[in-house]
């Protein structure tokens, strides 16, 4: 699939997948596979964010594309990405979390809040956060991820909107063919992961689904 984004819109924004696995077990693709597949769909920035690690990624430009490193915690509660941390959390309450996310400097975002919340029980383990989202202060919502449903995601985006927080999208990509799926949009130039940080406190990133792909 070829991006997507028509010329016009593309040179005014950048395009951010700011949620996407590599070196975690469940991942099935390579670095080098994952660079490939930016270029083609014509990402600006990639985020490295696998499972409980802060991935040792060669941070630097691949091409166009500009790779920064977070890592996505398994809270006992559910799934928080963390941009902005430099050593690794262990699985703690969300609300633990998140306040070493804070204290490290960082920026907490709620993960896929929705995901199974009409199929409770088919995980082992939580990946969802649901009404927790409304007891932590999150910096931000993921209300566009690409590996949920549509009502999955509705619902995300209704409850980022009750608690007025950041609204971000990212693929979750795990293999060829997902990445930038959702996607993080931001009129803000990004050189650095601080720039990307600062755009979502300021609220100045919104989610942007690829044309051509629908969440089922
Ligand atoms: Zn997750
Ligand atoms: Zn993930």
């Amino acid at each position: 699939m070829i991006n997507v984004f028509n010329r016009l819109e593309k040179i005014n924004v950048m395009l951010v997948d700011p949620h996407v696995h590599v070196y975690s077990p469940c991942a099935k693709w390579t670095f080098k596979q994952l660079i490939r597949e930016a270029d083609i769909k014509e990402l600006d920035v990639i985020i490295i964010t696998d499972h409980d690690r802060i991935s040792k990624v060669p941070i630097e430009i691949h091409g166009n594309v500009k790779i920064f490193v977070g890592v996505e915690i398994s809270s006992k509660d559910g799934h928080v990405l963390a941009y902005g941390v430099s050593e690794e959390i262990p699985p703690l309450s969300t609300q633990e979390v998140m306040e070493k996310i804070h204290e490290q400097g960082g920026i907490a975002i709620a993960a896929h809040p929705f995901r199974n919340f009409e199929r409770e029980g088919l995980q082992s383990s939580p990946c969802s956060i649901k009404e927790g989202i409304f007891d932590v202060h999150f910096d931000g919502i993921e209300t566009m991820n690409g590996l949920n449903t549509a009502r999955e995601n509705e619902l995300a985006r209704k409850n980022a909107e009750i608690l007025n927080l950041s609204k971000l999208g990212g693929s979750d990509a795990h293999q060829e063919g997902q990445l930038g799926n959702a996607l993080t949009i931001t009129k803000n130039e990004i050189n650095v992961l601080d720039d990307f940080i600062a755009a979502v406190r300021k609220k100045l990133v919104k989610p942007r689904q690829l044309s051509g792909v629908k969440f089922t």
